[in-house]
């Protein structure tokens, strides 16, 4: 397995589905944007009992995507949640491999780059699992 995330590429960003956000993602996004943990709530996120997500937006997939050219990416990579900084070392892409092929098709790091630390990537899927409990039931 290969990866190399490539400059300017939003892709992941695009695709249908929820960012979920630990406890932790949404206290260190709310101080970097200047929010109370509430007010960020308030704004951004969508609470559960068992879950929280970031809110998706009308007529895109995450407030948080800018789309400028070259200048365009995350506007809060330094904290983004860690859902995204794992990706594509989700547990159900690192020992999936139909899985894998299937995210390399909008993924244009996939299959690019060096070959993967995969104690490294598995250390991650780890994290994600740790800390999304109730995605990774059963
Ligand atoms: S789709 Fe892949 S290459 Fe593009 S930004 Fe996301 S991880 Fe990087
Ligand atoms: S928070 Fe940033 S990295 Fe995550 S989906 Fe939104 S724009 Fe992409």
């Amino acid at each position: 397995m290969r990866f190399q995330c490539q400059p300017l590429c939003t892709a992941c960003c695009d695709q249908q589905g929820f960012v979920w956000l630990t406890e932790d993602d949404i206290l260190r996004i709310a101080a970097h944007l200047g929010l109370t943990p509430a007010a960020f709530e308030e704004r951004y996120v969508y609470r559960t009992k068992r879950l929280r997500r970031l809110r998706v937006p009308r007529h895109a997939q995450c407030s948080f995507l800018v789309k400028d050219g070259d200048r365009g990416g995350c506007g809060i990579h330094t904290v983004k949640p860690l859902q995204c900084r794992a990706f594509p070392f989700w547990p159900e892409l690192i020992d999936n491999k139909r899985e894998w092929q299937k995210t390399a098709k909008f993924c244009p790091g996939i299959e690019r780059g060096d070959l993967i630390n995969i104690t490294l990537a598995r250390e991650t899927a780890a994290e994600m699992k740790a800390a999304h409990p109730n995605l990774y039931q059963g």
